[in-house]
């Protein structure tokens, strides 16, 4: 029997730091190529191309501390740590001067991905949904308001898995930085509260296997720690 009439599932929330009030998610964006170590490190893109952005579906947000399944189809699960933007007021083609007056607040996120599935993806010039847009493909921390940590315009930004070091970079390093993305994305969406932008991953990507336990940080932020688990069959 079909079960359309189910009780709808409830929209993804995030907790905001020392606070009990929760952050209702609505969309999920997400910045590619926006630190010149990755891009030379992937060997794809020009250091000058504009921003450019993909989503991810806002049920793929996956708690503070909880873990993440190993997905289907890869065997090539790859972290990658971010700042994460949280869109506290609607934005509609705001310039980059005014752009941060629509942030409430910043958290750590992961942009999981199956680097495998995007390679070949983008080999055929086919989408990146399968490489990047899946079921809990969106770690995220705690929001803290920008009354709390300030804008989070420069400070280290780092990975580890299992104590062992494996990104680090510098905010600062953004080549597109925060207002410039805000503008940029408010230019072909109305952005609205609720909106998660994920800015992009500095140097030093790579795998993980169920076991690990990757430890996201950055400077100001309360950091996030993200078990991979095998998958349930
Ligand atoms: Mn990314």
């Amino acid at each position: 029997m079909n079960d359309i009439s189910r009780t709808p599932v409830a929209p993804a929330t995030l907790p905001v730091h020392n606070g009990d009030s929760r952050f209702h998610v609505r969309r999920v964006y997400c910045v590619g190529r926006n630190y010149v170590a990755h891009i030379r490190e992937m060997k794809e893109g020009d250091e000058r191309d504009p921003p450019f952005f993909f989503q991810k579906p806002t049920d793929a947000v996956v708690q503070p501390g909880q873990a993440v399944e190993y997905p289907p189809e890869t065997s090539d699960f790859q972290y990658e740590v971010e700042l994460v933007v949280a869109i506290g007021k609607t934005a509609r083609n705001v310039s980059a001067e005014s752009a941060l007056d629509h942030v409430f607040g910043y958290a750590v996120g992961l942009d999981m991905t199956r680097r495998d599935r995007q390679r070949e993806a983008g080999k055929k010039g086919l989408p990146w949904e399968i490489g990047k847009s899946f079921d809990q493909s969106a770690p995220c921390g705690e929001i803290v308001p920008v009354s709390v940590c300030g804008h989070r315009m420069s400070g280290s930004i780092a990975l580890s898995v299992n104590g062992e070091a494996k990104q680090a970079g510098d905010l600062g390093n953004m080549i597109w930085n925060v207002p410039e993305i805000i503008s940029n994305l408010s230019s072909s969406y109305v952005l609205e509260p609720g909106d998660l932008i994920y800015t992009g991953t500095p140097a030093g990507v790579g795998p993980v296997v169920p076991g690990d336990v990757i430890l996201s940080s950055i400077e100001g932020l309360p950091s996030l720690s993200t078990p991979i688990v095998a998958r349930v069959p």
